[in-house]
């Protein structure tokens, strides 16, 4: 059996003092697994798939910051903008948009991280590093009310190739601190860079990651078929 509250605390204790944020990537798991790394004192959960998040959020205590990690379809914003604390992987301006009228309707401001697209072919969702610099450049999110951009998010090839995947990260950061510096000068709330999962958060935070999202080294295997 998963010992989700001993994963917890050795993964704690290896970010002690970084400062860097876990994110609990809860998806495909029940209810009760989660409940045990609440009880273990994990406050954030992120999950992908937006009616298994509509399920599994009345069920737990209102506490929990829920993130949305996955990709995210415009007509199902709506289920979750009453609740969510922050969406990592905003890949359009579309997406943005609806999320800011969402946002509105709920009388709520959601946070959000725009996802940019590195990997060799792992996604074809995010922003191509010269996207994202055209869409800063051409300022229409500075318009929306509703939502805060908080900062970056992408997923690296999945591949042994260390090297590679700490040239991805890199990139990422290196894009992250230009954007930071053009648009967001004396701003302090673009701040998170959402980056590393359970094969490659070391590498990640060797990076300049301050937010990872780790699934399987604290849950187990995902069962796919549940
Ligand atoms: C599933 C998922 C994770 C967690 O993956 P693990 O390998 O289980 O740690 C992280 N980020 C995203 C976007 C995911 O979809």
């Amino acid at each position: 059996m998963t010992d989700v509250a001993h994963n917890l605390q050795s993964l704690r204790q290896e970010l002690d003092g970084s400062g860097v944020t876990l994110v609990a990537v809860s998806k495909y798991h029940p209810v009760e697994m989660l409940r045990q790394a609440y009880d273990a004192g994990q406050r954030i959960f992120g999950e992908s798939h937006v009616q298994e998040l509509d399920e599994k959020y009345p069920q737990l205590p209102d506490d929990i910051e829920w993130h949305f990690i996955g990709h995210l379809q415009t007509n199902k914003v709506k289920y979750i903008a009453p609740y969510i604390s922050l969406i990592h992987a905003v890949d359009t301006m579309k997406l943005l948009r609806e999320i800011d009228k969402q946002a509105t309707k709920s009388e709520r401001t959601i946070d959000c991280l725009l996802q940019v697209h590195v990997a060799q072919e792992e996604t074809k969702f995010g922003f191509l590093p010269s996207e994202l610099r055209e869409m800063m450049d051409e300022g229409e999110w500075r318009t929306l009310t509703n939502v805060r951009i908080r900062g970056l998010m992408c997923m690296a090839t999945n591949t042994d190739d260390t090297t590679q995947i700490h040239r991805e990260f890199r990139q990422v950061k290196e894009l992250f601190d230009e954007i930071r510096a053009k648009h967001f000068a004396g701003d302090p709330s673009f701040s998170e860079l959402s980056m590393g999962m359970s094969d490659d958060y070391p590498i990640a935070i060797e990076e300049g990651s301050t937010m990872i999202r780790v699934g399987s080294l604290i849950f187990g295997q995902r069962n796919y078929n549940r």
